[in-house]
């Protein structure tokens, strides 16, 4: 393995860093594979199966726990009414702590292992805090993580629940110069301690989200092919570029011929990749974030550059939508597809349902909307979505059957 810059595309092929020694851009990995060598290792599982296309680590310090391997959905009511050929759901909930963070995490702990790390430190809107708290409990890693003073409190508890270090900090998350502040304090601990950065971004650990590419290979043998559109929510923007970055590299060893069009699904609200894309600016546009919805709430993405690289070359384009139409997906998928899901995760279908709207002939695409976390990550949400929802209670006598 060894990295490319993505912005002066120096190569470093020695040590290991997590920034271009050049220009400080994004690294991305890069393997020395040949043809012959199989996508997958068939007695391997989850994100291991595809080991070689995943930074090294030896077997004794892999940390397992049934991430990945998800189920790919057919719909079987929204796709119709859309007009869709055929429409599919890849459903990130299943994934041991419910969201599809725990393919990075996995990942990421396994190489701080590899590494000798002794602990690792990190931020977290909330998925990512849960993740990685659950696999350093598993690597038997001390896990410091600072957070927003107001963190989705289902995500919270479930830090909790892993005896991770959390602290919230004031201000953090809605001042700019308290958020720089924090990152920075959490590098120097970082190196002066010899911890594991894990922010969930490519700009922060891209070694770590390689595990996101897995979302794109089990696609790609799930499907026995590539889909014409992958539709996925945007926060920091890493989620949507493993993806692309997996079947790019498929493409790359010729074991498929084409690209999937990756649609960017962001919160009118915190829509700063959508507004880039359109006024055709290769870093997201400023601005606060205003949504509500809980893991999108992004106003500076990390990875945003990246995204609008992959936009601005014709690989894909970005939606926005008001947060009502993605409570609507979220109803909507849980009421006609039998998948409950977070708001978050909803994004992706809300962003599909807008793009309809056009009235294009779709009858020939096949579409994957990735829906990355499970329902019962936002305990607000769930009890504004039941309770004006009444129960009766029957005496056995009026039993009404
Ligand atoms: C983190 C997260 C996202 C956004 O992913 P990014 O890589 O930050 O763009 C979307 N949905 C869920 C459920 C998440 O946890
Ligand atoms: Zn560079």
């Amino acid at each position: 393995m060894y990295t490319v810059c993505c912005d002066c595309g120096l190569e470093h092929h020695e040590s290991v860093d997590y920034a271009c020694r050049s220009c400080s851009g994004i690294l991305l990995p890069a393997y020395e594979k040949t043809a012959a060598t199989p996508l997958h290792e068939t007695e391997l599982n989850g994100i291991w199966k595809y080991h070689r296309y995943l930074p090294p680590v030896p077997k004794e310090y892999r940390v397992y726990m049934g991430e990945g391997t998800t189920p790919l959905i057919p719909s079987v009511s929204l796709g119709a009414k859309l007009g869709i050929g055929e429409l599919y759901f890849k459903y990130e909930g299943g994934n041991p702590t419910g969201s599809y963070k725990d393919r990075i995490a996995a990942m990421g702990l396994s190489w701080a292992r590899a590494a000798g790390r002794t602990a690792c430190i990190g931020t977290t809107s909330g998925n990512a805090g849960a993740a990685v708290a659950a696999y350093a409990g598993r690597a038997g890693m001390p896990y410091h993580l600072y957070v927003l003073e107001h963190m989705a409190e289902a995500k919270l508890a479930q830090v909790l629940v892993h005896k991770a270090q959390v602290r919230k900090v004031k201000e953090f998350g809605t001042n700019p110069e308290v958020g720089e502040l924090v990152f920075q304090r959490i590098f120097q601990a970082a190196v002066k301690r010899n911890w594991e950065v894990m922010i969930t971004a490519y700009r922060y650990n891209p070694y770590a989200m390689e595990g996101v590419k897995t979302i794109a290979f089990e696609l790609f043998e799930q499907l026995k092919g590539v889909p014409s559109h992958i539709y996925t929510p945007v926060g920091g923007g890493g989620l949507y570029c493993g993806i692309w970055k997996g079947f790019d590299e498929l493409q790359a060893d010729a074991r498929s011929d084409g690209m999937p069009h990756l649609v960017a699904v962001q919160p009118e609200g915190c829509s700063n990749i959508v507004k880039a894309y359109k006024a055709g600016s290769p870093v997201p546009l400023d601005g606060p974030s205003s949504t509500s919805i809980s893991g999108l709430q992004v106003p500076n993405p990390p990875d945003g550059k990246l995204v609008l690289q992959v936009m601005h070359k014709g690989g894909g384009s970005a939606v926005s939508v008001e947060d009502s139409m993605i409570w609507e997906a979220q109803e909507l998928l849980a009421e006609q597809e039998g998948i409950f899901c977070e708001p978050a995760a909803a994004a992706s279908v809300a962003g599909l349902i807008q793009t309809c709207r056009d009235g294009i002939d779709r009858s020939a695409m096949r579409i994957v909307c990735i829906v990355s976390g499970t329902g019962f990550k936002d305990s607000r949400r769930l009890s504004d979505m039941t309770q004006n929802l009444t129960v009766p209670c029957l005496e056995v006598s009026e039993l009404d059957i």
